[in-house]
């Protein structure tokens, strides 16, 4: 049900370990929140998101919550939240069992299908406290019907964050399993929307495959060049290449270019919507040798 197109070039156990913010060469105080990737699965990402304050944290998509409480203890943190993209199992499959390991968690999403939901938060911007930090909802279905991304604002020189779960990918976006081009079009304009510097947080390593397909789309796009050479190193050294920026992925990923003429002649339609949908069969069909 979900690709797995990129595995060739990440071994699953890059992905058992904890990818540290010290690893990613991140300053602890870089952002308004303190963000912790956390490898699951094979290429799946959960996210610490802690108030530097309050030392309040909350977790995205907690699907092994092991070492997500491992986390936890090791960081001396006080976990309350659970932020939950959206229903399918590789994201929300943890939470019965960190909910048993650790009762009384608030618990996010935009669908009654998350197990253990105790706040369905299915439209924009509702607010979400996390200590001193404030969370804000971005409802965008279409790889679910209750997908959720959730943004927390930057101050001053601290940029800010948005964890788009299998909305936004980096260099791609989600497959369109209950929902519409139009639906994801929407979306993508929406996170667009967001400021440049927003970093992002997706749900999975995806990005080599991506900017394979974004090659093939714009094959004279040196952005697109420049990330893939850049991606292939990171992978090749074991690191995430997580975060990218809003500002970023306007500049190589086709989903957010359904406007610039180059992407709609490649799919060879006029309009955005029409050019998402024809991206979206292409990349469901895409193999990298
Ligand atoms: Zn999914």
């Amino acid at each position: 049900m979900f690709s797995r197109t990129a595995g060739k070039l990440q071994p699953s156990r890059i992905f058992r370990c904890l990818i540290t913010k010290s690893t990613l060469g991140i300053p602890p105080a870089r952002t308004m929140a303190d963000v912790t990737i956390i490898g699951a699965l094979d290429d799946n990402y959960m996210y610490l998101i802690t108030c530097p304050e309050t030392k309040e944290a909350a977790i995205v998509d907690p699907v092994n919550p092991e070492k997500v409480l491992e986390t936890v203890e090791k960081q001396g943190v006080n976990l309350t939240t659970v932020l939950t993209t959206h229903h399918h199992w590789d994201h929300a499959g943890g939470n019965e069992k960190l909910l048993h390991l650790k009762p009384g968690l608030k618990v996010y999403g935009g669908d009654h299908r998350i197990k253990q939901l105790t706040d369905l938060v299915n439209r924009d911007e509702v607010e979400i406290k996390i200590g001193a930090l404030t969370a804000s909802t971005r409802f965008t279905p279409c790889h679910t019907t209750g997908h959720v991304c959730f943004y927390i604002p930057g101050k001053e020189d601290k940029p800010p964050v948005v964890f788009t779960g299998d909305t936004l990918f980096l260099a791609g976006c989600g497959k369109f399993f209950e929902g519409t081009a139009a639906h994801m079009q929407e979306a993508m304009d929406k996170l667009g929307q967001l400021p440049d510097d927003t970093l992002v947080y997706c749900g999975h390593e995806y990005t080599v495959n991506n900017l394979k397909f974004a090659q093939q789309v714009e094959s004279d796009n040196q952005n697109t060049q420049r990330k893939l050479e850049w991606a292939i190193a990171r992978r090749s050294a074991h690191q995430p290449t997580i975060p990218s920026t809003i500002a970023e992925e306007k500049t190589y990923n086709p989903f957010m270019r359904t406007r610039i003429p180059a992407v709609q002649k490649h799919a060879s339609q006029t309009d955005a919507v029409s050019t998402m949908d024809s991206l979206r069969c292409e990349k469901d069909n895409f193999r990298t040798s």
